[in-house]
This record gives C-alpha cells, sequence and structure tokens, in this order.
C-alpha cells in the first residue's frame, strides 16, 4: 500500500515512531493506503525547521514569495487530473467536482493570496502639522494550520496561503481522513523549490499531532477550521497562551424560500446547496424554509429533483453523489435520520444507506433524504448533521421565518430567495450570520470576508484579513520639531 510521509524541512519523512495507521476509499470502504499516525516529536521537528527557515523567509520581498506560490499554483494545474482523482478517491466525492471545483479553488487560492500579499499596506495618520502615526505589518513567526476532510486540499491551501504570502512559515495538519492532497502538494512545494522548512506538513490524530501542534510555544497563530467541538478545545487550550486564533466551525444554515422567489432558480440552488459534496460543506443550507403559498408546490418538485440525483461511484462520471467520508460519519447521518423519525418527522425521500453495489457494497452512501414536521427547536434541526439530508419547513410571516432561521446555535451563512429587494435588506441586516446569500448560492469573491458568527466562528478569513490575521501590525508615532 501507498505511503503518505511527513514533510519536514523541505524532506519527506516517515513518522520517528515508525507507526502508520489505514488511509481508507470510503467509496469501496477499504484501506488503499497508509497515513503516519506522527506525534509530539514530529511536530517539535517541523516547528524547529519552520523557525529555522522563518528569517530568510520573511525577509523575501512579498512579490518573491508570491513567484514561489504562483508556481505552486500552476503545477497543480499541470497535474489537475491526478489531483483530482486522489481527492475523490480519498474523500469519496465525485471526481467531477474535486476537478471542477475543488483542485481548480486550491491553485486559485494560491494565486489569490500571491497577488493579495502585493496589496497588504500600512497607513499613515497625520495627527497634526509635527506629529506623525504609521502602521506596518509583518509577519509572525511560525504558524499552524488545521484542516478538516470535506475540501481537503481547498481548505488547506486557503490557510497556508495567506499564512506563506505574509511572510511566515507554516507547520500544517491536514485531516488524518484525507490526507492524499497534502502529501501531494508537498511534491509541488519541492518541485519549486519552496526553501526548505518554508511548509511542513505533519500528518496524524488530533490528538496525536493537532493538540501538541496548537499548544506548542513557538507557535505564533492557530488558523483551524473543523468542527465546534474541536474549536472550542483548542480555544480553550490556546487562550490562555495569548496566540492569535482563528475558528472557522459548524453550521447548520437556513435557506428561506420566499413565494415571490424565482422558483425554478431556487430549486435548482437549493438541490446544490442541500447535497453539494454529499451535503458535507459548511455552507450547505440544511434547514428549509418554505412560504406557506408555494410550500406543497415546492416541496414535491424538490422531493422529484432529489430522486433524480445519481448516488454511486465518486469515479463515474454521471455520479451527483458519491460515498460520505468514513463509517462513523455515515453512522452519524443515519442516526438523525432515525432520530427525525422518532420525533415524528415525515420522511419525503430517502432514508437510509444507499446500496451501490459491485465493488462499492462496502462503500459509505446514503440516500440524499429530506424530511418534513419537526419543530424548528428539535434537535435534528439544531444539530449539525453535515449529510445528504435537509429539514423542511413551511411558514407564514417574515418575522416568523426570521425568528425560526436565527434560532440556532450557529450562524455561518443564510441563504435568501425572493425579488423583494426591501425584505432581502431586512433580512440580511437581521440575520444573525456571518454571510448572507440573496438568489445565489456558494457565490464566493475571495477578497470578501468569510466567516461565521456565534458558534460558527471567531475571525474572518479571506482577502486583507486573511493577510492581516498572519501579520502583527506596529503603529509608529513620530514628532518632528
Ligand atoms: P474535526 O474538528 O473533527 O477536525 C478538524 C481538524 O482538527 C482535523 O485535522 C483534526 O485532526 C484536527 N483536530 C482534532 N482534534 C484536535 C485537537 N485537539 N487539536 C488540534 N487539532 C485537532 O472536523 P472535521 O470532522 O474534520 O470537519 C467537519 C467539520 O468542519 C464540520 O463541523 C464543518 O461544519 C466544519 N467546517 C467548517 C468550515 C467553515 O469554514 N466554517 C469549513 C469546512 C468544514
Amino acid at each position: 500500500m501507498k505511503k503518505i510521509l511527513n514533510f519536514i524541512n523541505g524532506e519527506f519523512s516517515e513518522p520517528r515512531s515508525g507507526n502508520y495507521f489505514n488511509n481508507l476509499n470510503p467509496a469501496l470502504g477499504l484501506a488503499y493506503s497508509l497515513c503516519p499516525d506522527s506525534d509530539a516529536k514530529d511536530v517539535e521537528a517541523a516547528i524547529e525547521s519552520a523557525e529555522r527557515a522563518f528569517p530568510s523567509w520573511s525577509r523575501l520581498a512579498p512579490e518573491q514569495r508570491a513567484g514561489f506560490l504562483n508556481q505552486m499554483a500552476e503545477k497543480i494545474e499541470q497535474r489537475l487530473s491526478e489531483f483530482a482523482l486522489a481527492e475523490s478517491i480519498d474523500s469519496g466525492k465525485p471526481v467531477g467536482l474535486a476537478k471542477s471545483l475543488d483542485i481548480p479553488r486550491a491553485s486559485k487560492n494560491l494565486k489569490f493570496f500571491a497577488e493579495a500579499s502585493q496589496q497588504l499596506h500600512g497607513e499613515t495618520f497625520r495627527t497634526d502639522s509635527h506629529t506623525l502615526n504609521q502602521t506596518d505589518y509583518s509577519p509572525l513567526g511560525v504558524v499552524a494550520c488545521i484542516s478538516p476532510w470535506n475540501l481537503p486540499l481547498y481548505l488547506l491551501t486557503w490557510k497556508i496561503a495567506p499564512a506563506l504570502a505574509a511572510g511566515n512559515t507554516v507547520v500544517a495538519k491536514p485531516s488524518e481522513l484525507t490526507p492524499m492532497t497534502a502529501f501531494m502538494l508537498c511534491e509541488v512545494a519541492k518541485e519549486v523549490g519552496l526553501p526548505n522548512g518554508v511548509l511542513n506538513v505533519v500528518h496524524g490524530t488530533g490528538p496525536h499531532v493537532g493538540q501538541p501542534l496548537v499548544t506548542h510555544s513557538k507557535i505564533k497563530a492557530v488558523s483551524f477550521t473543523g468542527s465546534t467541538a474541536t474549536g472550542r478545545t483548542i480555544a480553550t487550550e490556546v487562550a490562555p497562551q495569548f496566540k492569535k486564533l482563528s475558528l472557522e466551525m459548524g453550521g447548520k444554515n437556513p435557506n428561506i424560500i420566499f413565494a415571490d422567489a424565482d422558483l425554478k432558480r431556487a430549486l435548482d440552488a437549493t438541490i446544490r446547496s442541500t447535497f453539494l459534496n454529499q451535503g458535507q460543506i459548511c455552507l450547505c443550507g440544511s434547514r428549509i424554509f418554505i412560504e406557506r403559498p408555494i410550500y406543497e408546490e415546492f416541496k414535491n418538485k424538490f422531493i422529484e429533483n432529489t430522486k433524480g440525483l445519481v448516488v454511486g461511484n465518486p469515479l463515474d462520471k454521471k455520479t451527483d453523489q458519491g460515498a460520505l467520508v468514513s463509517e462513523a460519519h455515515m453512522e452519524k447521518v443515519l442516526s438523525y435520520i432515525r432520530k427525525s423519525k422518532e420525533l415524528g418527522g415525515l420522511i419525503l425521500t430517502g432514508g437510509k444507506r444507499f446500496e451501490v453495489g459491485g465493488e462499492n457494497k462496502t462503500g459509505f452512501f446514503v440516500e440524499p433524504t429530506l424530511v418534513e414536521g419537526l419543530p424548528y427547536q428539535s434537535v435534528v434541526n439544531q444539530d449539525e448533521v453535515f449529510g445528504p439530508f435537509a429539514s423542511l419547513t413551511p411558514f407564514d410571516k417574515d418575522d416568523e421565518a426570521l425568528m425560526m432561521a436565527n434560532a440556532s446555535r450557529y450562524g455561518l451563512v443564510a441563504t435568501l430567495w425572493t425579488s423583494n429587494l426591501n425584505r432581502a435588506s431586512y433580512f440580511s441586516k437581521n440575520l444573525e450570520t456571518g454571510i448572507v446569500w440573496v438568489n445565489t448560492w456558494l457565490n464566493r469573491d475571495l477578497r470578501t470576508p468569510f466567516g461565521g458568527v456565534k458558534e460558527s466562528g471567531l475571525g474572518r478569513e479571506g482577502g486583507l484579513d486573511a493577510l492581516k490575521f498572519f501579520s502583527e501590525v506596529k503603529n509608529t508615532c513620530t514628532v518632528t520639531v
């Protein structure tokens, strides 16, 4: 079986313990490669190497650093099919999705921050005729980037690109469930001659690698994307060390569909926003609020289109829905489907594990599932399920929709479908989320701030927000006489 390796000080290396665990192909339910089960010793070596690399990397002109990131992006583009195939096998997502979304976005992240870092600049404040304040941004040092499994290379590059572009050196820990494309990214880093130690990747579990990494005294900032539970653990451990901390966490996003919406567009987008990547995107809508006059019509078409989704082998180009990332995650999703029934919900379509058959018979597939009839406060409408599953609820009044949408401990994104701009504006102001999409979904301009409120996040990624997160700002006040 292929062995994934750590990347420390510009070299691929085995974990010091020599331990590995199986890395599964979720569409087959079988191990296909080995992931290092690294520990604190590997983390220490990676941090030391990043520390050694920091002085010269941080002194390079932003343009020179950008040159490396652009070369890495180009290498990813040259190997698009290979990266997409690897991402699909590792995560269970349809290969077409990896090829059209995940991998292109990974190279775009690198190019975007290469360019954006040229725009990071200080400001001057003339206080009076002889007093001038000047702000200046400088890199922090060694930073930690921790990423999840749902968009493996996409989210890893979303973190390491601004960190490196701003002049920091990085120790990254990808999800232990999807380590393959991070390994390939290190091949790319080596190929383009990224100086040794600038990017280090240590593979392994949260407790063995993530925990010693984020708590290490030499780590100046932690950028984390993953579940709220892990984010809370990291915040608890890291806050007393006064490190910079960015947390992008879970969601339970509302989609609100008004009777005055363009229903065809709303329906097509809601199918996508519910089921893309098997519903395993933090931005997916899973609470669908539909205005009463169109409830039955919208529901019936939603069911019909959901039934039309092709579930199956992620490597088959016709497949819309691949496998869930792991057996444990599939069981979690199925447990919420069972809970829906126990709580009196009606399963409108789907509702069980999907039997693909053939070589995929042991894969982790779940039927795209819709349920109705659950109170908005029910546990199913409150907990993040993160699978091909959504709950439909009718509403009569705008304020009722707003109240139900905000009745969540999460606050990442809300999506509205309406032709009434006054209403859109009112909702946008009053929805308790970091992002609002009106008549669109997953529409990302990388310059915009990205992140959540409440238990969905702390801080913002994207654009200059990300570059500023990975920088320290200093104000110098000079008085001339
Ligand atoms: P997770 O929290 O289980 O793991 C995320 C990462 O944290 C992994 O690399 C994991 O190994 C690591 N980790 C675990 N324990 C750790 C510890 N104690 N210290 C340091 N690192 C540790 O999340 P997941 O299951 O991989 O990802 C799914 C979750 O991510 C969902 O909740 C989803 O909503 C969220 N997510 C959020 C966003 C966003 O932008 N808000 C984007 C994608 C995914």
